[in-house]
């Protein structure tokens, strides 16, 4: 994937992206107050006297937010700051009451850390991490309520984010959706993250610009908010392009912020990028600094749970899967562990196949994930034993899945009520393909002047005979010996 090359005029283009991410750190209270952070509130239900920026009101670092984003720093493999100090960044806006975001700038919680990504040929590449801040959110100005007048939504003001800012390692809209959902797998394992992008719990800021290969950096415009994986890859995709065509046409990129338009498949001017001096930043002065002694770090670090690189490699090691297989099964803990829990019962491989190919089609068909899949991990594990002792087959356990898909029944119970057990007796095999093979003359002597291939035809005569029940293998080589002999 690191060959991806978008095509000009004056020849071929490199695609640089670096991405700064927001993701709302789970806590039920935000970062300096003790109001509540649920999705879906009235507006205005979740302000405290802190969020409103009352004179006189003192915020109050919440410990679980630090926690997570101490947590959230071990997992990027990335240094974790012993001290660290929170800064105020001053603007103007509407939905800002204080006048100024608390925000971390020279010193934040977390320093450099890495990201291995995942890209759909089955390759991975590592992706540097260059820091994690804590920062409050801000409100929401909604223009839509109303004819003439705006109205503000507080609920969001002061909950707590992360701010993790890779360094510029993209070369393609691939890598950049691979980091996104890579990220965001992380966040959700260890919990600091719901990572629901719908719902605005994790969005990204995507820096792109664009170079001849070998030529240093480009000057980068900066997407902002975008709020969905697929979103993220058309952006880079659009914005690039937009880019070279301005350079090949003489042209200059500006540093600025952009507005990404899905609808419009378009990037638009939001504004010129502010420098960090613009903001006037300086240590808060209502705020101590964050100091952590190694026993609270290692606290953090012992309750990370085996992260999806790591469960990555155990499932490569222990089940032989493919890089490819491993890391569909990773993303998302409840596959991993409805998968382990699977694959007890039957062949490992077998099961991965199960579970992305069958389950998933299964599951997205009926618009469902894998936590309310209406298949167990344990029945899923019934079924694959029932193939792996050859009471059924392939086939015929496709028909039990869906089946059981359909009723939530068992897989021994509905093979036993529809009678669906393997032939393997071959007696009854042998009657079934001596059957057909009298039934066909034509055919067999086709068969027999050279055309072999008929054989697939023939097993699928049999199988028909025996409504699938019949076992292919037996079924194979019964008629090679009866056809050939
Ligand atoms: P700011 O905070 O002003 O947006 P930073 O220097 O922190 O600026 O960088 C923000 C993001 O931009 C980082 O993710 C970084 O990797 C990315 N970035 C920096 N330079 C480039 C570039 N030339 N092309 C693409 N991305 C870049
Ligand atoms: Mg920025």
């Amino acid at each position: 994937m690191s060959d991806y090359r978008l095509k000009g005029e004056t020849g071929e283009w490199e695609v640089v992206i670096g991405l700064e991410v927001h993701a709302q750190v789970t806590s039920q209270a935000k970062l300096f107050s003790g109001a509540a952070t649920a999705f879906g509130a009235e507006p205005n239900a979740q302000v405290s006297l802190v969020d409103a920026a009352m004179p006189g009101m003192l915020p109050v670092i919440n410990g679980e937010c630090v926690r997570q984003a101490v947590r959230t720093g071990l997992a990027l493999s990335a240094a974790v700051n012993r001290h660290s100090v929170f800064a105020r960044k001053n603007y103007f806006y509407a939905d800002l009451p204080q006048g100024y975001q608390i925000s971390q700038y020279d010193q934040p919680i977390v320093g450099e850390g890495e990201i291995e990504i995942d890209l759909p040929d089955g390759t991975s590449k590592r992706v540097g991490i260059e820091r994690l801040h804590l920062e409050q959110d801000a409100g929401k100005s909604m223009h839509d309520q109303h004819p003439k007048k705006s109205f503000i939504d507080l609920n969001r003001s002061g909950v707590a984010l992360m701010e993790i800012v890779s360094k510029p390692d993209m070369r393609s809209p691939e890598e950049a959706a691979a980091y996104v959902s890579a990220l965001r797998s992380i966040l959700r394992y260890i919990g600091s993250c719901d990572g629901n992008m719908a719902e605005g719990s994790m969005r990204a800021d995507v820096n792109v610009s664009v170079r001849k290969p070998g030529e240093a950096l480009g000057t980068r415009a900066e997407l902002k908010n975008i709020n969905s994986v697929r979103f993220v890859r058309q952006a880079v995709e659009i914005e690039a392009r937009r880019q070279i065509e301005i350079i090949e046409n003489g042209g200059t990129v500006d540093q600025e912020t952009r507005l990404f338009d899905p609808s419009r498949g378009e990037t638009r001017s939001m504004r010129s990028k502010e420098e960090a001096h613009d903001y006037r930043y300086f240590p808060d002065p209502d705020l101590l600094p964050l100091e952590f002694d190694e026993a609270f770090v290692e606290a953090c670090r012992a309750s990370l749970p085996e992260l999806p690189a790591e469960k990555k490699a155990r499932f490569m090691e222990r089940y032989g899967l493919s890089a490819y297989d491993a890391s569909v099964l990773v993303a998302d803990w409840e596959t991993a562990a409805f998968y382990e829990e699977a694959a007890k019962h039957g062949d490992p491989k077998q099961a991965a196949n199960w579970v992305t190919v069958e389950l998933f089609a299964r599951l997205n068909k009926a618009d469902k994930t894998i936590a309310d899949s209406p298949v167990s991990a344990a029945a899923l594990g019934e079924l694959l034993g029932l193939m792996a002792d050859g009471t059924i087959s392939g086939k015929i356990a496709k028909d039990v899945f869906d089946e059981m898909f359909e009723s939530g029944e068992g897989a021994k119970a509905i093979v036993e009520a529809k009678g669906l057990k393997q032939i393997t007796d071959t007696g009854a095999i042998e009657a079934a393909v001596d059957q057909v093979i009298a039934d066909n003359p034509g055919q067999v002597e086709q068969y027999r002047g050279g055309k072999t291939g008929l054989i697939g035809w023939f097993v699928g005569q049999v199988m028909k005979a025996t409504q699938g029940k019949a076992n292919p293998q037996a079924v194979n080589e019964l008629l090679k010996k009866k056809l050939d002999g």
